[in-house]
């Protein structure tokens, strides 16, 4: 099939819009997973930078402390000094040591002018000098008054003190010392080695370290690194930015860190690096990654759910609208979509459609039952696929009508051999098991033509074919030509005309011609052949041939018939009437109507309708009838002839019948056709006067047909026939025009 329009949309209609959803939400995981790492890193680093800047904060409040405290200590130390020197020459050891402990320090000691300790709180120091370059000695020897020192060990004791130095006027010198412990637990709570300690506390921070300007490690959450310095450039460069900086690798290792610098007064003390734990970072990153594409997954999973459930319901929908259930065959709606572009290029692209029709397939049904039925159908399918070459389409057009679009193909022949390998396949039992006497398979070919057709028209067309077919028998194949789509028309105008004349519209159309018949031996106008006429406007005179024939086919000719006894009883009602009695009408009877049941019924009822019997009544027949019903024919011919209507074998010698067999028909006239009648003419009148002995031998009375000279008269007279007709007396006429001549001819007579 060159495209299978709907299947495909099928699938685009689902895969497109699932791809571009499926897109956007990946784009969109994609997107929320780089937000939310990165907010991930971006709340890493404000941590960090929190913690360097409350470091800062911390380690300001250590230095401004450690400031206070040591100038409080210092101006302690000072005050105690300038107290013990006031009473130098009157205080004991013991009251020294009361006055250490009164004042809250550790040692007081009182150098004399050559640094000797001559007082002391602890009286293990008394007589113990001052080394050389003691600060003591140095402030004897300067013209300083005080001096205070920063925290040392005592060289004795080896206990660390802070200590103050006071020299008094006589040269003494009051030494104060507070133990530095004492001074450290002052500034405890702003330690910052615990400060660090506290922060690692987070379980997301491995470690965090303050480097000072030298890079060396001045606290750290791993004490046992205290104190070293970082030689490598390297690591240098992560010291040295005056701004928080976040990184993946610290020291040729994969670690998230974050270098925040801390200053103090202006005045950049070192950095805090934060080292984050990576496998706490990359199980959060891997949440947030899972987690989307968990998201993810389930959207899309839902989505294609939806969207296919979507699908399917399209699919069946269009499945049911477009295709056959039975054969999968796409079916008339698809058809009707198929065949507009292919009508449209058919100036281009030769196409033609196949129209294929299983004949009394309805009886298969009846007689076998649905099932049967449909594998009838579908071993006929087989056959016809079997032909299709890859740019053809079948379609299943009705119940047994099925459509071959045969796109691109060389001449006609082509087509008409396809058909025939189709008919040859399928009447040959060995393919197709399904073949039945009764059944038949016609094909219609129809060459698209004419680009501005429609679809209805071409399949109209095509089934015209169909229709020809239909009465002949002898032929399976029809090829649809323009002159047969003109007479194919021309029919259906007549049988359009018909269904109306019938259904009571337009009855003018349809008029009975009356041909005299004369009686030689009465010499006058004995009878009348009426003879139906049919007029259609626009159309013109239809012969009586055709429109009877076309009525014998569409079963109308029952009805058709009626009108006509009627119409040609009206005529005798109005001979009778213009008192001519014993005149005769003799009305051409169809088979079809003389078969049927209620036929002589209906006949019988006509009776009163104008004329009170029916003794002037003579119904033509033709052989043929008597022939293939003889029982069922004769039968209504005896009743007819009851109700007193003669009956008249028409056009005799024509049909196969003998004159042996008129014996068991009940006639009572024969016509001898026309045939034999110009015979006379041809010298070889023979055959006529033998038949017109045999029918005087039977009781019948003989009528020639067709008497157009008078040599044809006197060899009838010669052989007494009893009735003449033909254009020699006078050719049909309207009703008045029959009347008329009756009256001048038969006057004209007896003169
Ligand atoms: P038919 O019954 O044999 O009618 C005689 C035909 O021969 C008539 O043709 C008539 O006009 C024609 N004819 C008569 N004399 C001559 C003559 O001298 N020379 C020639 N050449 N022809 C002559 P028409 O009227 O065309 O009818 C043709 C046939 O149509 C009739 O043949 C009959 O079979 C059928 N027909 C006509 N009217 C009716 C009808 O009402 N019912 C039925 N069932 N058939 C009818
Ligand atoms: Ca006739
Ligand atoms: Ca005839």
């Amino acid at each position: 099939m060159k495209q299978d329009m709907f299947k495909q949309t099928d699938i685009k209609t689902f895969i497109i819009p699932f791809a571009i959803l499926f897109i956007i939400f990946a784009v969109a995981t994609f997107m929320s997973i780089r937000s939310y790492t990165k907010k991930t890193y971006d709340t890493i680093e404000e941590y960090s930078i929190g913690l360097a800047d409350s470091y800062t904060r911390r380690i300001s409040n250590s230095r401004a402390a450690t400031k206070i405290i040591t100038a409080l200590v210092e101006e302690k130390q000072l005050a105690v000094g300038e107290i013990v020197l006031q009473f130098a020459g009157e205080i004991e050891a013991a009251d020294l040591s009361q006055l250490a402990e009164k004042y809250a320090v550790d040692e007081i000691n009182i150098y004399n002018g050559s640094g000797e300790i001559i007082n002391s709180s602890s009286t293990n120091l008394l007589g113990q000098k001052a080394y050389e370059g003691h600060p003591a000695r140095l402030l004897l020897s300067s013209a300083q008054h005080a001096y205070t020192e920063e925290t040392r060990l005592n060289t004795v004791s080896g206990v660390s003190y802070k200590y103050a130095y006071v020299k008094a006027d006589d040269g003494s010198v009051a030494q104060i010392g507070i133990l530095s412990e004492r001074v450290d637990s002052f500034l405890d709570s702003f330690d910052i080695q615990r400060l660090i300690e506290e922060f690692t506390k987070n379980e997301s921070v491995e470690n965090i370290f303050f480097t000072d300007d030298e890079y060396r490690l001045v606290a750290t959450g791993t004490p046992d690194f205290a104190g070293i310095t970082f030689d490598d450039e390297e690591i240098h460069d992560h010291f040295m930015s005056d701004k928080p900086k976040v990184g993946k690798e610290f020291a040729n290792k994969g670690l998230l860190h974050v270098c925040a610098p801390v200053f103090f007064d202006g005045e950049k003390l070192g950095t805090l690096t934060v080292v984050w734990s990576s496998e706490i970072i990359s199980t959060e990153i891997n949440r947030i990654i899972n987690d989307n594409v968990f998201r993810f997954l389930i959207t899309s999973v839902l989505l294609g759910g939806v969207l296919l459930y979507a699908f399917q319901k399209r699919k069946l929908s269009i499945e049911v609208a477009f295709y056959d259930r039975l054969t999968g065959l796409p079916n008339d709606n698809y058809l009707e979509e198929y065949l507009p572009p292919i009508i449209r290029d058919c100036g281009q692209n030769k196409a033609a459609i196949l129209m294929l029709n299983l004949s009394n397939f309805n009886l298969i049904n009846l007689t076998h039952g649905f099932e049967y039925g449909d594998i009838v159908l579908k071993q006929a399918v087989a056959i016809y696929a079997n032909y299709l070459s890859p740019v053809d389409a079948l379609f299943r057009l009705e119940a047994d009508k099925f459509v071959i679009v045969v796109n691109d193909y060389g001449d006609v022949f082509e087509l008409e051999e396809l058909s025939q390998q189709i008919l040859a396949d399928f009447n040959n039992p060995a393919i197709n098991a399904c073949r039945h006497e009764y059944l038949s398979l016609k094909i219609a070919i129809y060459e698209l033509y004419d680009p501005s057709f429609s679809v209805g028209r071409v399949l109209h067309d095509a089934s015209l074919g169909l229709d020809a077919l239909k009465n002949n028998v002898s032929a399976d194949y029809i090829l649809f030509t323009h002159s047969m789509r003109k007479a194919l028309q021309r029919e259906e105008a007549i049988e359009n005309a018909l269904l109306e004349i019938i259904a009571g519209k337009g009855k003018e159309r349809l008029y009975l011609h009356y041909q005299p018949l004369l009686g030689v031996k009465e010499g006058r106008v004995i009878g009348f052949e009426a003879l139906a006429r049919m007029n259609i406007p626009g159309v013109g005179e239809i012969p009586p041939t055709e429109f009877i024939n076309i009525a014998e086919r569409r079963n109308l000719i029952f009805s058709l018939g009626n009108i006509i006894i009627e119409k040609a009883l009206k005529f005798l009602k109005a001979l009778k009437d213009a008192t001519f009695h014993n005149t005769f009408v003799a009305v051409n009877i169809s088979g079809l109507q003389l078969l049927r049941s209620e036929f002589v019924d209906i006949v019988a009822e006509l009776t009163h309708l104008c004329v009170e019997d029916y003794q002037d009544l003579v119904f033509e027949i033709t052989e043929s009838v008597l022939v293939e019903n003889f029982k069922i024919a004769n039968k209504n011919l005896q009743e007819l002839r009851r109700l007193g209507i003669s009956i008249a074998l028409d056009d005799f010698g024509t049909g196969y019948s003998s004159l042996a067999e008129l014996r068991n028909i009940d006639i009572d006239i024969l016509k001898i056709d026309r045939a034999f009648i110009d015979k006379i003419i041809e010298n070889d009148p023979l055959i006529t006067q033998d038949i017109i002995a045999m029918a005087h031998r039977l009781n019948l009375k003989v009528v020639a047909e067709g008497v157009e000279s008078k040599r044809q008269i006197d060899y009838l007279t010669k052989h007494g026939c009893d009735i003449i007709q033909g254009y020699y007396v006078s050719k049909p006429l309207p009703e008045e025009g029959a009347i008329g001549f009756l009256k001048c001819y038969n006057v004209l007579r007896q003169e």
